[in-house]
């Protein structure tokens, strides 16, 4: 596991008193209590016996109400909030008032965050408290109690269009972000909802976002996948969110697992209540992942948002009325919404009232200017970066050096505040420095400005989007882009041929100009639809060509191919970095500080060297079945099972400074388990981020269980002055050393030779040793 994760302070400007009047966490009580006198309202009863009192005092119709939300509508502006659950006057339930999420609240302006992929990037959890606090802050301070984030989904396929919303493609290094976001979120007395449990990795390929995918649409997908690898790759976030950062609820997600819906799934919800000890409650994704009454009523899904539709009060009625459904299962769902509503002190506060006036703004930005500068990936240097005092003149190339790209989607926030980077290289480079700005539609003025500078500096960036996925990994990317094979090859069921035949009308008629004005603003940032083609690569060519001092930043949501990697001097990805891009982007390049940010996802060479690539039975899917016949070997695991060299690998980044690792010491401990130990020192002349990585490679027990060559098992973040050394000490327990055993249904951990990888990235591990475990033996 991983060690030293000190949780710094989060940028709040409430004063203790505050923050207890707003009832945090666990237990919270002071404040205003708008319970009334009812006997659930005595504080000194525990949250258990409270929910039952509450649950015993309603009819059947009162429960059927608190089951669902009340307004549809609200998803489209979350103004005032994302989606609503009504309270009941005569019982004094208040309600429940939701929000978006990942990359921070929607309804009206906020601290827009870099996107979660690059807070991944920092590899630093006690960023993603910070983060979480900022969210949970500006949540409470825009009067809304729950919010639908941290996303712990991981990436499988990198086209996926929700890939910027996650934490990257490892179990570990999502595990640890989503428990530490949460924890941060939930400490500002405002409920998480971790999504989509659980398999949401694809929106689908075509159609009208979010409405329909042409083909392998997320609310119509199957997704088809052994038990092993859920428990060892995907389950984990959830898993340890329940387990460590004792999560309020859960959403459950639009798609079906092993043909059961994720929201009734009896395998899912297993996990959760049974084996986890979940005492939160369960909230559907909107619109279409709830798919019947009965079976959801009687396995999972305890809220429907955003509105009743499955749960309306004829149904559930009738449903309760004819027996297939107990009260007594509607009375277990709704005890799990009030302990967990008790526990966070939500009925012993007042209402939180909107005072965006109280957001310390300046205190949430420094957050986000912290996680670009940690999150910033510098992937390839020359010598170029940082820039040198002798650098008098820049050239500036791209349109995007003058935009805010960012994901589109239900993670669309509006800025507080926003400087392009432009602005923010023009500010930092001051006055002894010429700075000129070509827009690079024109490739022989962008060569020529570009010749004319000591340094050019090309941004680049792709789009992407919630609701439907990329359609290559290329940075300028269309429908034309798509293989034919792709959408020949995945036509046969009735939805899709529905799909498909709406979406030629759709988008032809005049309802498409609407749908798409209607949700551009939330799916691409008011960008224009479609994706228009700039002509990146060849931009990116032209200038390099011209001047050999060529930077390229990178505004991505996520891996895109870089076939011009070797003609530039340097590379630095700043993902969609929110609204401190400029001075977080300005110290990079200037040198006032260190890229601190290492690669949550693999960056391929090819189109074709992803685990779903060339094959429509795993993506997008034949007749809407998702075949995850790749098992545990996604990202650089099967880069590196499959011997595919990545274009930038797992965990990689470049400092200012260099890193040595040293003695590397394994210790096996009295009860079996592991301890690691060695040293990194600062080998340079600037001080700068180490970010140590430890994998372990398992024995194969059998030819039936498959193991990676290296798996990410803890890692750490350090700034290390010159000639600075760090001890380093990583603890392995009995669960980082062992694989899910279908057979017994359990951790097991095989007897064998254990292969400990220590260094800089997943492919550039110097440091390596043998250790026999569990009577086992290297040889
Ligand atoms: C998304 C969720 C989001 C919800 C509410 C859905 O389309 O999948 O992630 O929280 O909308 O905006």
């Amino acid at each position: 596991m991983l060690f030293v994760l000190g949780l710094a302070a989060c940028g709040s400007n409430d004063s203790p008193d505050d923050r207890a009047a707003a009832g945090q966490g666990a237990g919270a009580g002071a404040g205003a209590s708008r319970c009334g006198d009812h006997a659930w309202c005595d504080t000194g009863k525990s949250a258990a016996a409270r929910a039952e009192l509450l649950v015993a005092a309603m009819s059947l119709a009162q429960k059927i109400d608190y089951l669902a939300g009340d307004d549809p509508a609200s998803a489209a502006s979350c103004e005032p909030y994302c989606g609503i659950v009504n309270g009941i006057p005569e019982l004094d339930i208040p309600p429940i008032r939701m929000n978006d999420g990942p990359v921070g609240v929607r309804g009206g302006p906020a601290t827009a965050l870099p996107i979660p992929l690059a807070l991944a990037a920092t590899f630093d959890p006690a960023l993603a408290h910070e983060t979480g606090a900022v969210v949970g802050n500006e949540t409470r301070l825009k009067g809304n109690d729950l919010v639908h984030a941290p996303v712990a989904d991981l990436v499988r396929n990198p086209l996926a269009g929700r890939t910027f919303e996650t934490f990257g493609e490892d179990p570990l290094l999502a595990t640890r972000f989503t428990v530490e976001w949460t924890k941060g979120l939930q400490s500002e007395g405002v409920l998480a909802n971790v999504k989509h449990y659980l398999m949401n990795t694809q929106e689908g390929i075509g159609g009208i976002p979010p409405l329909v995918a042409a083909v392998g649409g997320r609310s119509l997908v199957n997704v088809v996948i052994d038990e092993r690898t859920l428990r060892e790759i995907y389950l984990p976030p959830y898993e340890f969110a329940v387990k460590e950062a004792d999560v309020a609820s859960m959403m459950c997600a639009y798609n079906l697992l092993n043909g059961v819906p994720a929201c009734s799934s009896p395998f899912l919800l297993q996990q959760l209540y049974e084996e986890w000890g979940f005492d939160g409650f369960l909230v559907t994704d909107y619109y279409f992942a709830q798919k019947d009454t009965v079976q959801t009523a009687n396995t999972g899904a305890v809220i429907e948002m955003p509105f009743a539709l499955f749960y309306q009060q004829p149904l559930l009625q009738l449903a309760v009325q004819s027996g297939q459904v107990e009260e007594a299962t509607l009375d277990d769902h709704l005890k799990a919404i009030f302990r967990t509503l008790f526990r966070f002190g939500f009925f012993d506060r007042a209402a939180y009232e909107r005072d965006e006036s109280r957001i310390d703004q300046q205190a949430h930005a420094e957050v986000a200017r912290r996680t670009v500068e940690q999150g910033s990936v510098l992937l390839r240097n020359e010598g170029v970066l940082p820039l040198r005092d002798e650098v008098k003149r820049i050239a500036v190339i791209g349109l995007s050096a003058t935009e805010r790209p960012t994901g589109g989607g239900s993670s669309f926030v509006t800025p507080f505040r926003f400087k392009t980077p432009l602005e923010g290289i023009q500010e930092r480079a001051g006055d002894g420095v010429e700075v000129t700005y070509t827009e690079g539609r024109d490739l022989q003025a962008a060569a020529e400005a570009a010749a004319q500078a000591d340094v050019a500096i090309v941004f680049a960036n792709a789009l992407a989007t919630e609701g439907v996925d990329k359609f290559c990994l290329a940075l300028d990317c269309t429908l034309a882009d798509l293989p034919d094979s792709l959408l020949l090859n995945t036509l046969p069921t009735g939805s899709d041929v529905l799909n498909l035949a709406l979406d030629p009308i759709l988008s032809q008629s005049p309802i498409a100009e609407t749908l798409e004005q209607a949700f551009a603003p939330i799916l691409l940032g008011g960008q224009p639809l479609p994706v228009s083609h700039r002509n990146q690569d060849a931009l990116i060519r032209a200038v390099a060509d011209a001047n050999a001092q060529t930077v390229v930043v990178l505004q991505t949501g996520g891996p895109v191919l870089t076939p011009w990697r070797d003609e530039v001097d340097a590379i630095l990805e700043i993902w969609f970095a929110g609204q401190e891009v400029a001075p977080g982007l300005a110290a990079i390049l200037f040198g006032d500080t260190d890229p601190g940010g290492r690669l949550p996802v693999s960056f391929p060479i090819n189109e074709t060297d992803t685990p779903v690539a060339g094959d429509p039975a795993r993506y997008p899917g034949l007749a809407n079945q998702a075949q995850h016949s790749e098992g545990v070997f996604i990202g650089y695991r099967w880069h590196d099972e499959n011997q595919i060299a990545p274009a930038y690998p797992f965990g990689h980044g470049l400092s200012y400074t260099t890193f040595a690792f040293e003695a590397l010491r394994v210790t096996t401990q009295a009860d079996g388990t592991l301890q690691v130990q060695a040293r990194v020192t600062n080998t340079g002349a600037r001080a700068g981020w180490a970010v140590p990585q430890l994998y372990v490679g398992l024995p194969e027990p059998s030819e039936a269980v498959a193991q990676p060559p290296a798996a990410l098992k803890g890692f750490g973040k350090y700034w290390l002055q010159p000639g600075e050394t760090r001890v380093l000490q990583f603890d392995l327990s009995h669960r980082d050393l062992s694989y899910w055993d279908t057979g017994q249904s359990d951790w097991v951990v095989a007897p064998g030779c254990y292969h400990i990888l220590l260094g800089h990235s997943s492919r550039d591990l110097p440091l390596q040793a043998e250790q026999a475990v569990n009577g086992g033996s290297c040889s």
